[in-house]
């Protein structure tokens, strides 16, 4: 075992950083040891809260030199216990929360550099101002942070046209391990001159290095959107509504999310003013964004097209369009509600996966027939963005049974959903990554080849082991 660092090194640590920003009161710490899923608390003996590079470089130098490990912290929003620190570990936390600066805004570049503390919907209010779109949309985005939107390739609902947080970033500025800086905050677009080191820490998960600062893409601000809501009897039919989306918008495709009726009877009972977009219920639900460079009504007039035709063709039961931006922010409020209602109704047991987008349909036929011939009366909700063949499976717990005996199936669920993933050749951390939840099913799930690449990657770039111990790769060190 680690040992936990004593009094003294605590108080190196703290001396880095001044009193007022190293916090070693349990109360002080609370919000940095809770996340929200309330699947893990954390504990440790001290936060830092670094406000400047050169401040996260002296921690991390000396982190190395005493073999303290350090767990990274953005917004805390992270789904997979990446960033909470271990109980009895001795893991310190290094919250970036206070490098919150937007360096540059380059609208004629289309760049932003933005510190990791600055959080995503400050970027896109800063892009915004500059009469720039900065695309990456995430139900957590008052909260979460740029660095942890790095450190965990962050994806959402606007990534079918503007890819993940990997296509989003042109360079990084990260400190390492031993506490040297990676000044790459270029903003080329076109650089081949070696290898792209940037990428291999974007969706590191905070285990190869610090990200202090990000050069990001932006893109022209769509002049129209148009917003539908549609429902249909089943997922094969969202998908032909989906090929339909493609053809009439091509790259104005901005948004394609699918839910189960299920998902938005949820949100309806549970979401403050919600109201149901469409008279009768329908088996699934499709929320389709379309956006338009030119204010001429061509955005309304492809989803139209693609609206009607699917509906002449049967393959979905009725659609209607968001007459306002009032009522386009009423449908994506049912969507971007969906994670939230659950936990109004039970127990949730989560599953992030990923198929080819052609198979969405035969995967879920398949996952729910196998959650509920297991799981008597349990409630598949699945949703996410399909768009993207990324779907948030989720099974709610039976009415009125035991919250607490149907979260202790949480293994025996997530084996039967990961087997039909597997067979569909899936991956089963599409999304919010490996963290503490999924560390052991990576290892055992990955060609070893990619785990022994991996792994030398980390000890080449974090020899002694102390970023992110256990998270992504399990931790050799710890024994
Ligand atoms: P944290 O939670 O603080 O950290 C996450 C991981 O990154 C940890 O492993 C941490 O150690 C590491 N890390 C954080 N900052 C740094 C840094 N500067 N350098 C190195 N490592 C770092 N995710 C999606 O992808 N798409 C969604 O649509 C989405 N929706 C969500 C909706 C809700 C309601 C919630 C609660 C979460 C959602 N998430 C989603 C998950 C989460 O918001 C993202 O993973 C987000 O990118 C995490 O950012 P954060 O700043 O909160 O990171
Ligand atoms: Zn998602």
């Amino acid at each position: 075992m680690r040992a936990a660092p004593s009094a003294d090194l605590i108080a190196r640590f703290a001396a880095i950083v001044g009193p007022s920003h190293a916090l070693t009161d349990p109360l002080d710490q609370a919000r940095y040891l809770v996340e929200w899923r309330d699947l893990y608390r954390g504990e440790t003996p001290l936060v830092l809260r670094p406000g400047t590079t050169r401040e996260v470089a002296a921690i991390l130098r000396l982190a190395h030199e005493t073999g303290t490990a350090v767990v990274p912290q953005g917004g805390n929003t992270g789904l997979v216990g990446g960033q909470t620190p271990v109980p009895g570990s001795g893991e310190i936390v290094l919250s970036l929360e206070r490098l919150n600066r937007v360096r540059a805004v380059d609208p004629a570049g289309g760049t932003l550099i933005a510190e990791a503390g600055v959080t995503l919907e400050a970027v896109q209010a800063a892009a915004a101002e500059a009469g720039r779109l900065f695309p990456l949309t995430l139900g957590s985005q008052g909260s979460c942070r740029i660095g942890g939107n790095v450190a965990t390739n962050a994806g959402g609902t606007a990534v079918l046209a503007y890819g993940n947080m990997r296509d989003l970033v042109l360079g990084l500025e990260v400190v390492l391990a031993d506490g040297r800086v990676l000044n790459g905050l270029k903003r080329l677009r076109k650089d081949n001159a070696g290898y792209d080191l940037k990428q291999l820490f974007i969706g590191s998960e905070g285990t190869l290095g610090v990200v202090t600062a990000a050069a990001l893409k932006l893109f022209p601000q769509p002049a129209e959107t148009a917003v539908a809501f549609a429902g249909m009897a089943t997922p094969q039919a969202a998908l032909a509504l989906l090929v339909r989306a493609r053809t009439a918008a091509g790259f104005g495709l901005t948004g394609f999310e699918l839910m189960i009726g299920r998902g938005l009877d949820f949100a309806v009972r549970h979401i403050d003013g919600a109201r149901r977009p469409l008279a009768c219920p329908h088996g699934w639900y499709v929320l389709v964004e379309i956006s338009g460079n030119l204010a001429d009504g061509g955005a309304r007039r492809a989803m139209e097209a693609c609206l009607t035709e699917a509906l002449d063709a049967g393959e979905i039961e009725d659609a209607t369009m968001a007459q306002s931006g009032a009522q386009a922010a009423d449908f994506w409020r049912l969507r971007h509600g969906m994670s939230e209602v659950q936990k109004f109704e039970g127990g949730s047991i989560k599953h992030d996966v990923s198929v080819a987008v052609n198979e969405v349909p035969d995967f879920l036929d398949e996952a729910i027939r196998a959650v509920e011939a297991a799981f008597p009366g349990c409630r598949p909700v699945p949703f996410g963005h399909m768009g993207d063949g990324n779907i948030h499976f989720n099974v709610s717990q039976p009415v009125g049974a035991d919250k607490a005996a149907f979260l202790a199936e949480w293994d025996r669920m997530n084996a039967l959903v990961h087997a039909v993933v597997a067979r569909y050749e899936g991956s089963v951390a599409a999304e919010h990554g490996v963290g503490r939840l999924k560390q052991a099913l990576l290892e055992a799930g990955k060609d070893p080849v990619e785990i022994d690449l991996m792994r030398a990657l980390k000890d080449a770039l974090d020899p002694r082991g102390i970023l992110n111990p256990g998270r992504v790769l399990a931790d050799r060190r710890a024994d």
